[in-house]
């Protein structure tokens, strides 16, 4: 998802786990916009729509291929001049934008601030908790549970199961 902000969706969500620990900011990450055919097949497909447009401009003719949005910032990616005549387009165009679609390449900064996130990464080091009742082996008596323990999982529900699972477990063993 492209949003005002930056990227967002599930799949960024992902990836913003390991991002945010194994990178270091700034992180070039490339978008292949049309994974399912081959580099190949979105080429034969641009050309068949651009021979179906012959005289009209670049940017009127991918009008069908292309979100209304998305296709100034493609153009402009690619170095392509919008109101290119189709007539004037080339195969190498047709290979730029093809690799453009394929591998749209985006800097990312950072991750948002920690009263945005959806998930927490960090917390209490698991090997300072007892697994089988979730009390600290440091300070007796006391009991984690949810996000304060440095588990965390991709999206899916896993962080929700985490929660209500150590959230049982640490509540049973508490009242003991
Ligand atoms: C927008 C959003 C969407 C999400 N979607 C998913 C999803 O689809 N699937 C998934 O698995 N996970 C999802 N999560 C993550 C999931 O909600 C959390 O991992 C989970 O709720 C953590 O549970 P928790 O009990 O550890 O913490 P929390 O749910 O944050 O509960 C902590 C509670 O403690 C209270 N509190 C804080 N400080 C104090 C204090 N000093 N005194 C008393 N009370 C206090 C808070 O008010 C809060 O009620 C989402 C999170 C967000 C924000």
């Amino acid at each position: 998802m492209f949003t005002h902000f930056g990227l967002s969706g599930p799949a960024i969500l992902n990836l913003s786990s390991y991002l945010s620990r194994y990178s270091k900011f700034p992180v070039k990450i490339s978008i292949d916009l049309l994974p399912q055919p081959s580099l190949g097949q979105v080429e034969d497909t641009l050309s068949s729509c651009l021979k179906q447009n012959g005289s009209r401009h670049l940017k009127n003719a991918l009008g069908s291929l292309l979100p209304q949005k998305m296709s100034p910032v493609i153009f402009d990616i690619a170095d392509l001049d919008p109101r290119k005549l189709v007539s004037q387009v080339t195969r190498g165009d047709i290979n730029l934008l093809a690799r453009t679609l394929k591998g749209l390449t985006v800097t990312v900064t950072g991750t948002r601030l920690l009263n945005e996130a959806i998930i927490t990464s960090g917390g209490i080091d698991t090997k300072e908790i007892n697994p089988s009742t979730l009390e600290s082996k440091i300070i007796r008596g006391l009991y984690f549970a949810g996000e304060v323990i440095d588990v965390d999982a991709l999206t899916g529900g896993y962080n929700l199961q985490i929660a209500f699972s150590t959230g049982y477990l640490s509540g049973l063993s508490a009242s003991l």
